[in-house]
């Protein structure tokens, strides 16, 4: 079958009606549970052939938390389904206003790598509950995930439902090209640009979930080696290749060596002294990211803090590194997404706030301090998708908050009822009878003074 007769295909299915039944939402979010807690090994197995990432991590990191959130979702279901009755004005007193809850359609769905198995089936989640069909795309960098992906996918579900389609920049542009009633892209921001000129053409909208530098601010009030432990957590888990993890350290001259002590102390702790050798330590995906972080380390010009291990191509691994990074630093000027992280020095938390509110919008922006007025300052003076106080990451575990980027780092949202709403049209209804057919007299023409006063 083409790609075209696919989506036309699936196009005709949702206009039987039947994906967008109750009925039909929750069997198939069933299903994909079913699948989650029955065949998690061979996702997570996909997961550690492509990333070489321990697979209870993987478990924990991307299949747990997508049951609970199927839970959440099936708890939820019946009241978000349901029209909202909206407040009347003193012109439709009479009527009934309400925002009356529609599926989109045929939904796309493009994912990345570093994650393979959360980001599609985070966003799968409220595309189904919302009652679309869906047609994904993952990645192909992570090609053991995909193919562990689309053979149990295609074993469960009803292609005209859902239906998984591998390949490359090729086929993806290909199905770029049809039309779709909402297409959901997370990845590079440079694609995220591709995908929103090639939806435009449809007039389809878009949710990009893309990238950016995430910042950490360190102030000398926090509890540093408890900062230090939390942020090397998100830094190196997954190696570096997590869209929320923390990008560079902004922290001041007098409390580096500390903040360095307690990352050191902290990736020494997770790893071992011999990083190379332990199993809780990633790969790089591919050759081409690894040469793409080589290449930014033989370049730079910063001062090496701490490292452990030499970077092997044939092994894909690159080691932890922390750096004392001027701004200019090669590895200031676009997202790392690998294991280095630099440190940039500011005179105080006037200039880190200057510092970030210089760049980019990021995806999320870290501040560890005790202090509610930096707290409350960090919040109105930066901008970014989220923001975790006194840890890194945890707002996306959060699923009655949205998760999704702001500027660079994407437009529009999901997670619990946002995920619900991004893929649902909330049609705006008003229903009216037939009584108080006077009080619309003004409204008719012919127009006249008397009725104009009555206006
Ligand atoms: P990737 O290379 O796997 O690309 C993502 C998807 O885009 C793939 O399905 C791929 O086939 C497709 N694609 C790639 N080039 C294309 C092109 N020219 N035209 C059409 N489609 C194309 O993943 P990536 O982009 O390397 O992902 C890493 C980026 O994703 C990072 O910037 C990271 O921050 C971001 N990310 C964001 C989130 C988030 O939730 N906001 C989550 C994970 C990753």
């Amino acid at each position: 079958m083409s790609l075209h007769q696919l989506v036309e295909t699936q196009r005709q299915y949702y206009k039987t009606g039947e994906p967008t039944k109750l009925s039909h939402r929750r069997e198939q979010l069933l299903k994909l549970r079913k699948i989650l807690k029955e065949d998690h090994d061979t996702l997570t197995e996909g997961v550690y052939k492509d990333l070489r990432r321990d697979k209870r991590t993987t478990f924990g990191l991307e299949v747990g938390n997508a049951i609970v959130e199927i839970d959440y979702m099936l708890e939820n279901l019946e009241e978000w389904s349901k029209p909202v009755y909206a407040e009347k004005t003193l012109t439709t007193a009479l009527d009934t206003p309400m925002i009356y809850k529609e599926a989109k359609g045929v939904v796309l769905l493009i994912s990345p790598w570093n994650y393979p198995v959360s980001m599609v089936v985070l966003p799968l989640i409220p595309i189904i509950a919302a009652g679309n069909t869906v047609i994904i795309k993952p990645s192909e960098i992570s090609a053991h995930t995909s193919e562990a992906l689309d053979t149990l996918f295609s074993k469960n579900f009803d292609r005209k439902f859902l239906a998984v389609v591998q390949g490359g920049v090729q086929e993806t542009t290909e199905l770029l090209k049809e039309r779709f009633d909402h297409i959901i892209y997370t990845g590079a921001t440079t694609v995220g640009r591709i995908v929103m000129s090639a939806a435009a053409k449809h007039l389809t909208p878009v949710t990009l979930e893309l990238g950016g530098k995430c910042p950490v601010v360190i102030e000398s009030d926090a509890d540093i080696e408890t900062s230090a432990k939390r942020v090397a957590w998100g830094k190196w888990l997954n190696c570096g290749q997590t869209c929320l993890a923390p990008d560079y350290i902004i922290t001041t001259a007098a409390l580096k060596p500390r903040v360095v002590a307690g990352l050191r102390k902290a990736i020494i702790d997770f790893y071992g002294t011999e990083i190379k050798a332990s199993k809780d330590y990633s790969r790089i995906i591919g050759q081409r990211h690894f040469d793409r972080i080589k290449s930014l380390l033989d370049r730079t010009n910063a001062t090496v803090l701490f490292k452990n291990g030499e970077p092997d191509r044939d092994d894909l691994f690159i080691p932890p590194v922390i750096l004392d990074a001027k701004p200019e630093d090669v590895f200031m000027e676009d997202e790392i997404f690998g294991p280095i992280l630099p440190i940039i020095t500011v005179s105080g938390f006037d200039e880190a706030i200057e510092f970030i509110r210089d760049g980019e919008k990021p995806l999320a922006a870290y501040l560890f301090t005790r202090d509610q007025k930096k707290i409350q300052r960090f919040l109105n003076e930066t901008s970014s998708g989220g923001v975790t106080i006194n840890d890194v990451l945890m707002h996306i575990t959060v699923d009655t908050i949205p998760f999704g980027g702001v500027g660079n780092s994407g437009m529009g949202r999901y997670r619990g009822k946002f995920g619900f709403d991004t893929f649902t049209h909330e049609k705006a209804v008003l229903k009216r009878g037939f009584f108080g057919e006077s009080l619309l007299d003004a409204r008719y023409p012919p127009q006249s003074d008397a009725k104009f006063k009555q206006l």
